[in-house]
C-alpha cells in the first residue's frame, strides 16, 4: 500500500465527497520527509512542520483510493522527496496514475526514460536557488548535478518540458537570480517561480518573503526570458521592459499548474502567483 499526501488546496473533500476547486491539476506529495535538510523546506529533517509544504497543507490518501478519484484532473504532480526507496515508489505511482498528465517534480535521479515510459510527460527540477546560496541552503547535490540533471531531462522530455523550480527570496544576489534563470531558459528549461513563503517549525521560519515589487520585477524578467528575449533587452541601462500582455504575474509551470495559494493566503491583497482562473 502507497500513501501519498494530497493538497489541500486542489483536492479535497466536503462532507466526504471530492468536491474540486479551481486547479485541473492533483498535487501529491511522498510521505515520510525528506533526509535532506534544506533550510526552507517544511519536508527537511530539521523541519517540525512535516505535514506542510510550502504554507499548504497536505492530508493522506491511499494510492489505490486516490487513483479512483482521478477523473477529474487533467494533469498529476507528483513532487518527491530525498530518502531510500523514493524513486522506485515514484515510479510505481506514475505507472498506476491514469490521468493524460502526468508531472514529476524530483531532485537528481537516474534513469528518467522510464519515468517517460510510464507517462511522464513534464519534469519539473528542486534546484530552488542560486549557486553561491548551495551551502547555505544545505542543498543534498552539488549545484552542478543539478544543471548535468536540466540537461539530461531536456534530452529525455523534450524542450520546455523541463520546469525548474526556483524560490526567490532566500538571501540570494538578485542579480544571481536573474542570470540563472536566463541560463536555464538557454538549456531549453523553463522556469517554475516561487516566492519565499516562512514556515513555522523551518530552520527559515523567521526571515521575511520578498517584496511583492521585487517579486514582479523576477516574474516579469521571467516572463520574457520564456518568450525568447535576452536579459540584456529586458533589462537595459537599468529599466525594466514593461509587461505587454496582463498574464505575466500568473503563476508559472506545466500546463494546468496553478499552485493556488501556495507561497501566500487567499486574504492577502496581493497574490504573488496569479492563478490562471482568477486573472480575468
Ligand atoms: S530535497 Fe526537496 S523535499 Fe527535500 S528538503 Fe530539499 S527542498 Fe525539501
Amino acid at each position: 500500500m502507497t500513501t501519498l499526501l494530497f493538497s489541500s488546496g486542489t483536492f479535497f473533500f466536503l462532507k466526504g465527497k471530492l468536491s474540486q476547486s479551481y486547479s485541473g491539476t492533483a498535487y501529491a506529495l511522498q510521505g515520510g520527509g525528506c533526509t535532506a535538510g534544506c533550510a526552507f523546506c517544511a519536508q527537511s529533517r530539521f523541519s517540525s512542520s512535516r505535514d506542510m509544504l510550502s504554507r499548504v497543507k497536505w492530508y493522506p490518501m491511499d494510492l489505490d483510493e486516490a487513483k479512483g478519484r482521478m477523473g477529474a484532473f487533467k494533469r498529476f504532480c507528483l513532487q518527491t522527496v530525498y530518502r531510500p526507496g523514493f524513486r522506485e515508489e515514484a515510479l510505481e505511482v506514475m505507472k498506476k496514475v491514469n490521468t493524460k498528465g502526468k508531472s514529476l517534480t524530483t531532485v537528481p535521479v537516474e534513469g528518467l526514460e522510464e519515468f517517460a515510459e510510464a507517462g511522464v510527460d513534464y519534469i519539473g527540477v528542486g534546484l530552488d536557488t542560486t549557486e553561491d546560496m548551495f551551502t547555505r541552503i544545505s542543498k543534498p547535490f552539488p549545484f552542478s548535478r543539478y544543471m548535468e540533471f536540466i540537461e539530461e531531462a531536456v534530452e529525455v522530455f523534450g524542450k520546455r518540458r523541463v520546469y525548474v523550480h526556483l524560490v526567490f527570496g532566500l538571501g540570494e544576489k538578485s542579480e544571481d537570480f536573474l542570470s540563472l534563470m536566463e541560463r536555464i531558459y538557454s538549456m531549453g528549461a523553463e522556469v517554475a517561480l516561487f516566492a519565499f513563503t516562512p514556515v513555522k517549525g523551518t530552520l527559515m521560519q523567521d526571515m521575511s518573503p520578498p517584496s511583492i515589487q521585487d517579486y514582479r520585477v523576477v516574474q516579469t524578467v521571467r516572463y520574457y526570458l520564456s518568450r525568447g528575449y535576452p536579459l540584456s533587452r529586458i533589462i537595459k541601462d537599468g529599466k525594466l521592459l514593461l509587461p505587454s500582455e496582463r498574464y505575466h504575474f500568473n503563476t508559472s509551470g506545466c500546463p494546468t499548474c496553478d499552485r493556488p495559494f501556495y507561497n501566500e493566503s487567499p486574504k492577502d491583497k496581493e497574490l504573488y502567483n496569479i492563478p490562471k482562473v482568477m486573472r480575468d
